[in-house]
């Protein structure tokens, strides 16, 4: 079924988003600092590469003090990052940390803007990262922001030399933003961006320096400023009883999924700027010097700023409805403006300003938080206005139907009305998806064929209602996207965003299926209905060498958000073979192969995403020894589970739970990433673990940072942790101990075992060892020295403990069949030692 979106969505397409939450009540202090933004005609975009780079301190003071319009352009949304609060990763992490961009911005009063590139991992150099990403494209996308959000300034996080040793993606950003500046004014680059905005000179571009860029505090005050502009970003704001910097601090902590959550801060700071290209202030004391930010600066403003500075001037907290009537006709000037984009701006401030002075309570209800195509919903609106402003709805239309509903009803103060209506979503409709996920990009981009779309922090909400009022005489349309108002008992009032649902989605339940010889292995595939009476059926698509049996299933599902569990036998071949399988759901001849994920968190708004319903399948040539695995949860990973897939019975230990009682009924204790830098139990229970190992059993520590340890000591030995990192995922492994039980017993380990890893070997990498340690193999990334701390061994007592830095979490969830059959190595080592001596004397 190809969908198209309705042309009536860009009609009022914009930078910023309505998140469908309860909708936004402002109180008079903030209509206050609303009409003071209005009276402010400069802007301000901060770029970097990654969701939480953004300096929260210094965009929530270009846009709470300096009343700036300001954005934050990240070129990447941070798929290759890690989750602390949940199982996402990829671009479902990217999903996320979009929304918690979106919440952060909604604290600090920037807008938030992307590019098409992917966050694809650790990266060292801009050189190769530039590769990954399509320089040109993401290039077209910074000139596109630029022209588009038309800053004044530009302020870079990161420095732009490619020698500053900083993450490829960091270093890139800056690149980018200094070329970019250079381009978006120039009418003969990206001429196709032309039919849909207009070229744009910034005025200057700053780089947002730090003492930490420069080594030390000692360092920095020690350097030539005359460069510099520093603002005191500690300032007081008593309309909100906060100082910026504590806002600041609300703000970065949105980014929960990396772990931002943390204390506010207050009180006296200052930020930097250095200047790198444009025109340079004439008075350092203000950014925006020698550019005119009042209503003169553009043609017809005079008149509308005489009217809007006494609206500021004259403004009671008490009664902001006092000032609509000349609101209202600053408005009819401003919608008159020749120029498209300050006409644009200013007229979505206004009518946000407008309607918050007039207490205006504006908002459409669907009945069901989700429907399918074809189907109908019953719409509940709610037309509320709250103060003695004439108000008469004239009409309003559904982007679902055409035409208008006529009304001519005048909104007295205070009366409330009600309109129902019962709407069909049109078969035309596009299911609601994140846009960048809709096709199949590269590992350093996404695909978006619609170029109005890129840029956009999230897809326009295609099920809106357009309002046509006369306030006070004047036509001001409103727009509403539809949401989804419901209450629990136990929370309260709580919004959703409506959404557009395929009929039938197919999930299986495990994305990597591993086959640990040539045994079937049963499959759970769950088909989800998105609306009642789902008949029809279901069949998998798998590779030559495989079979799937039974070739098909009958699919019959009486209500809509139900599900039916159906059983498939998945036959390996004989040998090592890998592949994808996927179900395909067939309704009324229509067929269905995405899977709906739901995203729920409690700091962003409900999210849900299709993609691809595939698994891959692994049929692994693996041998293994012991049994029972003890798992010690970290920050986050999946290697359980992985495990568990190969044929061990994986237990997942609480610290409270580490006793030498417990612990003895394990072969192998696993110890989770970064867990000895988030579990802060572990400081007590280090004594325990190592006398396990002591007393026979395997210790296996995966990745941790030196940041925080929570120990002293990681390891019965000398161990220390290091930066190194092997970002190139197909970087040489040499086996330096080629002899050593873990290599080969009880599976050959080859240079083969290491074909086919995901975005990186590994990371922080130990750089210095006891002699009692055995490191195993070596590794470097192109023009580096030899990285040998990877994976290190050592007896200890009657058992093993092993550090690894080796990314087994970031390959077991892509079934790379090496990191499996190393892994089962590290468990089986010293599980039997007879065996092992006999096969290295054959
Ligand atoms: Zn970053």
């Amino acid at each position: 079924m190809r969908k198209t979106i309705p042309n009536l969505l860009f009609l009022l397409f914009s930078l910023i988003t309505v998140l469908a939450q309860q909708p936004d009540k402002l109180k008079a202090s903030e209509i206050y600092e609303s009409i003071s933004k209005l009276n402010f005609l400069g802007s301000v975009l901060y770029v970097a590469a990654h969701p939480d780079d953004e300096n929260t301190r210094l965009i929530s003071y270009m846009s709470n003090h300096i009343k700036a319009r300001t954005a934050y352009l990240s070129i990447t949304r941070g798929d290759g990052g890690q989750n602390l609060i949940g199982p996402e990763i990829r671009e479902l992490l990217g999903v996320i940390r979009t929304q918690e961009l979106l919440a952060a911005r909604g604290v600090d009063g920037g807008e938030q803007m992307f590019t098409r590139a992917n966050d694809f991992g650790y990266s060292k150099h801009p050189e190769e990262t530039l590769k990954i990403w399509d320089k040109d494209n993401v290039l077209s996308d910074v000139v596109w922001a630029i022209r588009k959000f038309k800053p004044d300034v530009i302020i870079n996080r990161f420095n732009d030399d490619a020698t500053n040793g900083n993450h490829g993606h960091h270093t890139s950003s800056a690149m980018l933003s200094m070329e970019a500046f250079d381009l978006a004014g120039d009418k003969e680059q990206f001429k196709d961006q032309l039919n849909h905005t207009t070229v744009w000179q910034p005025k200057s571009l700053y780089f947002n320096t730090h003492w930490w860029f420069y080594g030390s505090r000692e360092k920095f005050d020690a350097v030539d400023k005359s460069n510099m502009i520093n603002f005191d970003i500690g300032v007081y704001y008593p309309l909100k009883g906060l100082s910026n910097n504590e806002l600041a601090s609300m703000a970065s902590n949105k980014h929960l999924c990396q772990g931002f959550g943390r204390l506010t801060q207050r009180g006296s700071q200052i930020e930097y700027i250095d200047f790198l290209k444009g025109d340079f202030p004439e008075d350092k004391a203000n950014v925006f010097s020698g550019i005119d930010t009042s209503w003169n600066r553009v043609r017809g403003g005079k008149a509308i700023g005489d009217i809007l500075y006494a609206v500021e001037k004259d403004f009671d907290f008490t009664n902001p409805s006092a000032s609509i009537p000349k609101l209202i006709d600053a408005y009819t000037l401003v919608s008159q403006l020749e120029d498209e984009h300050w006409r644009t701006v200013k007229t979505k401030e206004l009518k946000a300003i407008i309607e918050a002075c007039s207490g205006l309570y504006l908002e459409v209800s669907a009945d069901t938080p989700n429907i399918s195509n074809g189907n109908s919903i019953a719409l509940n609106i709610e037309a509320l206005n709250r103060s003695n402003a004439s108000y008469n709805l004239r009409s309003y239309s559904i982007s679902t139907q055409a035409g208008a509903f006529e009304k001519n009803i005048a909104l007295e103060p205070n009366v409330k009305q009600n309109f129902n209506d019962t709407i069909s979503i049109p078969e035309s409709f596009k299911y609601t998806t994140p846009y960048w996920l809709e096709n199949k990009g590269t590992l350093g981009m996404y695909k978006v064929d619609d170029r109005r779309l890129i840029g956009l922090p999230e897809t326009p909400r295609s099920v809106t209602v357009d309002f046509d009022f006369n306030i006070n005489g004047v036509p001001i349309s409103i727009t509403r996207d539809v949401i989804y108002r419901y209450s629990k008992p136990d929370k309260g009032e709580l919004y959703r965003p409506f959404e557009i649902i395929p009929a039938a989605s197919a999930s299986i339940t495990d994305k990597v299926i591993i086959f640990e010889n040539d045994r079937h292995k049963e499959i759970s595939v769950v088909v989800k209905a998105g609306k009642d009476d789902l008949k029809g059926s279901i069949s998998m698509n798998y590779p030559n060498d495989w079979n799937i049996y039974p070739d098909e299933q009958v699919v019959d599902i009486a209500h809509k958000g139900e599900e039916q569990s159906f059983v498939f036998s998945v036959i390996p071949p004989k040998f090592q073979s890998e592949g994808h399988i996927s179900p395909r759901v067939t309704i009324n001849g229509d067929t269905y192969t995405k899977e709906l994920i739901e995203i729920d968190y409690d700091h962003i708004p409900y999210q849900t995403v299709l993609l691809p319903g595939e698994s891959k399948i692994v049929r692994l040539d693996i041998k293994k020894k012991g049994e029972n695995i003890g798992y010690i949860e970290g920050a986050g990973d999946t290697v359980p589970e992985s495990l568990q897939q190969i044929g061990y019975n994986v237990v997942t230990i609480k610290p409270e739970d580490i006793t030498p009682e417990h612990l003895a009924k394990f072969d192998a204790i696993v110890v989770g990433i970064r867990a000895y830098n988030v579990v802060d139990a572990l400081k007590y229970k280090q004594k325990t673990l190592l006398e396990f190992v002591e007393n026979g059993g395997n210790m296996i520590v995966q990745y941790n940072t030196n940041f925080r340890l929570k120990v002293d000591n990681l390891a019965p030995f000398d161990l220390k942790l290091s930066r190194d990192r092997v970002t190139e995922e197909n970087a040489e492994v040499r086996l330096i101990n080629p002899e050593h039980e873990v290599l080969n017993y009880p599976n050959k380990i080859t240079e083969k075992d290491f074909e086919g890893w995901t975005q990186e070997r590994g990371l922080y990498y130990p750089s210095e060892w006891g002699p009692e340690f055995s490191p195993i193999l070596s590794m470097n990334d192109k023009g580096e020295t030899p990285k040998d701390g990877s994976l290190l061994v050592a007896k200890h007592g009657k058992g093993h403990y092993i550090y690894t830095g080796l990314s087994f979490f970031r390959e077991f969830p892509e079934g790379v069949s090496g990191a499996y059959r190393l892994f089962a190595n590290m468990l089986s080592i010293g599980k039997d030692n007879i065996d092992i001596e006999k096969k290295l004397n054959d």
